[in-house]
């Protein structure tokens, strides 16, 4: 969990007829429907039926359907947005920004002026030097092979 789990969820309220929806897409274990306080006309949150809090909870199966079903929804948000921009966005836990703690993709459609940014490449820091790329991405693969050192006791965080 990366996020301590709260009583109440909207989405599930959503998902059981219990709140107000905009919806544009069911299928048996995924839906889409209109954000409610969208950035640009069309924002639209792929949303999994089961309540699953956050990225890293999700089983990885369902994440593939749900980018599937993102893969299907952007050329015709695109089209009905009239809008060529696209920024797909997922926040998980609190450090990230994430406000509602039912998992969810964002697809924003975006137009030049709209006033909304995502500000990469990150004005705040510095380039590392590459050693120290190379040294995090051989972290990264290790613990990839050795499932053992997935949650290293003993092996200092990044930062
Ligand atoms: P996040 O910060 O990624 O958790 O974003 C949560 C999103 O859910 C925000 O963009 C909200 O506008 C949206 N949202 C919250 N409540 C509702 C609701 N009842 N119906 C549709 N969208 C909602
Ligand atoms: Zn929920």
């Amino acid at each position: 969990m990366t996020t301590p789990t709260t009583g109440h969820c909207i989405f599930c309220d959503i998902i059981h007829g219990a709140a107000e929806v905009s919806m544009c897409y069911e299928d048996s274990t995924a839906l889409a429907f209109m954000d409610i306080q969208p950035v640009n006309p069309g924002h639209t949150l792929v949303v999994p039926r089961q309540h699953y809090e956050s990225f890293l909870d999700l089983p990885r199966d369902l994440g593939m359907h749900l980018f599937d079903v993102a893969m299907q929804l952007g050329p015709v948000i695109r089209r009905v947005s009239g809008m060529e921009g696209m920024n797909l966005i997922v926040s998980s836990g609190a450090t990230a920004g994430q406000d509602v703690y039912h998992f969810h993709i964002h697809l924003i459609p975006r137009c030049a002026g709209d006033g909304f940014d995502v500000p990469l490449p990150f004005a705040g820091s510095t380039m590392p030097d590459r050693t120290v790329l190379d040294a995090v991405a051989a972290r990264i693969i290790a613990s990839l092979r050795d499932p053992a050192r997935r949650t290293p006791k003993h092996t200092p965080a990044l930062v």
